[in-house]
Order: structure tokens, then sequence, then C-alpha cells
């Protein structure tokens, strides 16, 4: 039976993308994002649209740049340098992954975008001022969790938060963002020895690893709060996260569910970043 409080991502995402409305009208300022996709890949097509439609629904301006597959490094570099100096653009996010023949240019196509427009904050100056405690953009996913705890009323400080994963993208701006919120922090990898004793320490425990249904109930601590970032396409039409979502809710106090969870809050957090980014490029 599901004893956990389920964290809706949904009741959470309208929140946060409330805030940022309110937040954007206070400043007297129309918003504007820009996005970047070179290729077709159908799975970023998805993303990008949801990306779109919450530009939308706010009322913020979008901008969305398709690019061939063939597109060179200079062209793409060229398109960043016209939105970096267009003054009714304030963010500017690259859809991931790149095209083959790009992606070894990936790191030098990120670095190539404004620090103050880098809403997807993978740039290494925001990397480093999260990470020394300054005002930054943060990476989407890891934020919208943090912003999803606050209004949720949970906990983090002096807990033991466990995160499970450490890319750039996700693990590691979690592991700062819980640090920066005085949580006590552990990460974990594919190399870490004893996993599950680790995480049954965990108050609050992040799986992002992209391995379906991998967190098993008794890898938590009853009562801890479960953070499930991970999408994984297990047949056709079905998502699961990487927490076995039926029997962790058995003892978990709270938990997210996939879909319906984190990956809301992702792109609510993206249109955060954009208020964020346009207050700091106005000086206000
Ligand atoms: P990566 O593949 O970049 O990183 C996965 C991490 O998991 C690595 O650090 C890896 O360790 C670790 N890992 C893999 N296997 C194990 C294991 N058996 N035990 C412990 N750690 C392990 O993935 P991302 O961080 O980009 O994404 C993670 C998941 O989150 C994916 O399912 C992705 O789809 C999803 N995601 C969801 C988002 C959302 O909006 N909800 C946004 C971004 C991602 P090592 O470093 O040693 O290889």
């Amino acid at each position: 039976m599901m004893a956990a409080r389920i964290l809706s991502g949904k009741e959470y995402a309208a929140k946060i993308k409330e805030a940022a409305k309110r937040e954007a009208e206070s400043l007297g300022i129309c918003p504007g994002l820009a996005v970047v996709m070179v290729g077709d890949n159908p799975a970023s097509a998805v993303y990008v649209r949801n990306k779109n439609k919450a530009c939308e629904e706010l009322g913020f301006r979008s901008l969305m740049e398709t690019l061939p597959a063939d597109t060179s490094k200079d062209e793409l570099l060229s398109v960043i340098d016209r939105l970096n100096a267009d003054g009714n653009i304030h963010g500017i996010l690259v859809q991931l992954p790149l095209p083959a023949a790009l992606a070894d240019a990936e790191q030098e196509v990120l670095n190539r975008i404004s620090p103050d427009k880098d809403v997807d904050g993978f740039h290494p100056v925001n990397v480093g001022r999260l990470s020394t405690g300054q005002e930054a953009l943060a990476p989407c996913t890891p934020a919208g969790c943090i912003k999803m705890l606050e209004y949720a009323g949970i906990p983090t400080d002096g807990k033991h938060a466990v995160i499970l994963g450490r890319s750039n993208i996700v693990g590691k701006p979690m592991a700062q963002l819980l640090l920066a919120k005085n949580a006590t922090v552990t990460i974990c990898h594919s190399h870490t020895k004893n996993l599950a004793e680790i995480t049954r320490q965990a108050d609050i425990l992040v799986a992002a690893i992209g391995k379906p249904k991998f967190v098993t109930a008794d890898m938590v601590k009853p009562g801890a709060t479960v953070i499930d970032v991970g999408i994984n396409r297990i047949e056709p039409k079905k998502l699961v996260g990487d927490v076995d979502f039926e029997a962790v809710g058995e003892i978990a106090g709270a938990i997210t569910p996939v879909p319906g969870g984190v990956g809301l809050l992702t792109v609510a957090m993206l249109m955060q970043n954009v208020v964020t980014a346009a207050k700091m490029q106005s000086g206000k």
C-alpha cells in the first residue's frame, strides 16, 4: 500500500511558474528565451516544444532556432553570438545532444553562451559561481527539485542527503544546492561500494542514474524523501524512473512519481531561470 506522500510535479511546477510570472510582472520585463536545436532528434523536439509551450503559457517571448543536422561548428557559434547580442533575448539554451558531427564541440558551444544568458547553468562560470556560493544560474533539474522541497516544507538543514549519480547536469549541481541548504551530502556513482548501506542512511535520497527501478525498498530508510530524477523508456509508451515507485512508496515518507514528477519541475525552473537572467541583465 502506498504510504508515502506523493510529491506531484504538476502541483509544484505550477507554483514555480506562477512565482516566475509574478516576478517578471513586478520587474516590468517580458523575459525572452531562445532555444537552439540542431538536427531533428525526436526526443529533443518534444522537450523543445514543452519549453516553448511554457513560455507561451506565461506570456514570455520564445524564439526557436532550428538548424539543419549538417550545421558547422562555426555556423552554430555565430548563431549563439547573434543571440548573445540580442537585447530581447535573456536566456539561451542549446538543446542537447548535438548531432554526432558536433558532439566533440559540445563544451565549446556551451562556453560560447554568455554566462548571464546561460539558463541551463552549464557554463563553467555558473558552475563556479554555484560552487562558491555566489548568485548563479543553476541547472534546472536539480534547482527545480530544491524549489519543490521548499514548497513541500521538507527540511534539508542537518539532514543526510544521498545522491545517486555525479553528472554535470544533475548529480553534481544537486550536491552543491543541497550543501548550500545545509544538508550533509554523499554522492554515489558506479564505483561506489556497499551502495545500499549508504542509501539506507539517507533522509533525502535523489536517484539520477538512468536505470529503471534501480532503487528498491530495501535501499530506503523508512520515512525518507525519495526524489526520482530518472526517465527510462521501458516500452514504446511506458516511462519509469530509477526508483521502484510502488515498493518504495510503501516505506518512504514522500516520493516523486515518474512521469508526473521531476520532469515537469525542470521546465518550470527553466522559466524561473529566464526571469532571473532577465533580472540580472536589467540590473534591477
Ligand atoms: P548520466 O548518464 O550522465 O549519469 C549517470 C550517473 O549515474 C553517473 O554518474 C553514473 O556513475 C551513475 N551510475 C550509473 N550506474 C550506477 C550504479 N549502478 N550505481 C550507482 N551509480 C550509477 O545521466 P544524467 O545525470 O544525465 O541523467 C540521469 C537520469 O536522469 C537519466 O534517466 C535521465 O534521463 C534523467 N534526467 C531527467 C531529467 C528530468 O528533467 N527529469 C533531466 C536530466 C536527466 P559514473 O559517473 O561512475 O559513470
